[in-house]
């Protein structure tokens, strides 16, 4: 598929309700199925093991090609056909306002009520008009490509939204039946962990992996503060458990914003992306800000700070331009991260280690809970999948309503 027409039907994927995503998911997951039979019995009977599946299209290495080629396309390859089938891609409509007065730009901050538009080089203050405004949470996000008018005579004002390649969104903490739009137009989401101080949390790392698939970015992990390993055990036990991250594919950095280890190694894994940079408050965004770009000399917070009160220093996000062609969208850290309106057989679909083993599992619907011969259980004893991640399956599944 071309790779344009890719990057359309993603956009549009990532705009659908959660009941058309899973309808379509749904098809999808038929067709691979039969796929995957039509693909055994020309196999001539060769049974097929079950391996983690990988992300798509980050890592094009001659490893992860072979991966693919073994287990056949992946589910996301599927529903991209399938959206191809059903829909004519209609090109953006055209606006109607006049072309003289009308300048385009992408949004770098939000404040209330308004925004900046970084546009030809110049940095222009605007106006959000009042039916964007009054749920500005939901309604734009800094990475938003935007219009804006500018007649010379009023202050410039935003006139229209362009529609999003990708998005990343939560709850709202304090709305939860609100939606928070983080970024916007994004290329990749950097989750950063720290290693101690505060200790490494896989959940929320989990919880950051499903809803930056669902936006449509794709993930990379860095693992910050490596100084602060003190020996030998300390490090194992780190890396068994990022290993499976690194096994379903997800990038993984170990870094520190102090020694500088790993700073070139993170430049060049984000050269020329426009980035979203997650994680908790005290784990380091800002520091390593800081380290691939001294210039942008972003505030950081000492840890008895944060620890005491509370705090953190990133209070909104904002859009810097790094050398190397780098976008970064800092954003204030969090201390939980809720997932948006997610079903419960939607939440299957964002652990691509399950789908693999999944199409030899009895049901086509199936939980991977209480079913009998459910092939995704099996791996999970087996080890094949990590117990971990499927923990975090099963805990997040409770908490969604049947
Ligand atoms: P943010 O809230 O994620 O933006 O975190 P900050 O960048 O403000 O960093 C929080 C604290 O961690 C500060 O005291 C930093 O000096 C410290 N810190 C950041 N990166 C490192 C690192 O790689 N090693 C160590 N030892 N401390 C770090
Ligand atoms: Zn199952």
């Amino acid at each position: 598929m071309k790779d344009d027409i890719k990057r359309m039907l993603e956009a549009r994927l990532a705009r659908m309700s959660p009941s058309e995503r899973r309808r379509l998911y749904n098809r999808a997951i038929k067709l691979r199925k039969q796929a995957s039979k039509n693909r055994v019995i020309r196999g001539a009977g060769r049974r097929r093991k079950n391996h983690s599946s990988d992300y798509d299209g980050w890592d094009d290495s001659p490893k992860f090609e072979k991966a693919r080629r073994r287990h056949g396309d992946s589910l996301d390859d599927y529903v991209l056909q399938l959206l191809l089938q059903d829909e004519t891609i209609a090109e953006p409509e055209a606006t109607t306002r006049d072309p003289a007065t009308l300048r385009s730009g992408t949004i770098v901050a939000i404040t209330a009520g308004g925004c900046t538009v970084h546009a030809d080089g110049e940095r222009i203050d605007c106006l959000l008009p009042p039916d964007i405004s009054a749920v500005q949470i939901s309604a734009v996000a800094v990475g938003d490509s935007v219009s804006f008018t500018m007649d010379g005579n009023s202050r410039p004002r935003v006139a229209e939204i362009l529609p999003r390649r990708t998005t990343l969104s939560r709850p709202d903490p304090h709305i939860p039946e609100r939606e928070r739009l983080i970024a916007a137009n994004i290329d990749a989401a950097v989750i950063v962990v720290s290693v101690k101080a505060p200790p490494l949390r896989i959940r929320l790392i989990d919880r950051y992996l499903i809803a930056i698939q669902r936006g449509g970015a794709k993930p990379l992990i860095c693992v910050n503060k490596i100084d602060l390993l003190e020996s030998e055990e300390e490090r194992a036990g780190i890396d068994a458990m990022i290993e499976p991250y690194r096994a379903i594919g997800v990038p993984v950095v170990s870094a520190s914003a102090s020694t500088g280890t790993g700073i070139a190694e993170l430049g060049s894994a984000l050269r020329g992306l426009r980035c979203v940079v997650v994680g908790r408050s005290g784990v380091g965004k800002s520091s390593l800000l800081n380290a691939m770009c001294p210039d942008l000399a972003l505030r950081t917070t000492e840890i008895s700070e944060w620890a005491d009160k509370g705090r953190h220093t990133t209070t909104t996000s904002a859009l810097y331009e790094l050398p190397g062609g780098i976008e970064i969208i800092d954003t204030p850290g969090v201390r939980q991260f809720g997932l948006w309106k997610i079903a419960r057989e939607e939440l299957r679909w964002y652990f691509p280690e399950f789908e693999a083993p999944s199409c030899a599992c009895k049901f086509n619907d199936c939980s991977h809970t209480d079913e009998p011969a459910c092939a995704v259980k099996r791996a999970v004893e087996r080890e094949e999948i990590a117990p971990a991640r499927y923990d975090t399956y099963l805990r997040i599944l409770h908490t969604l309503d049947g």
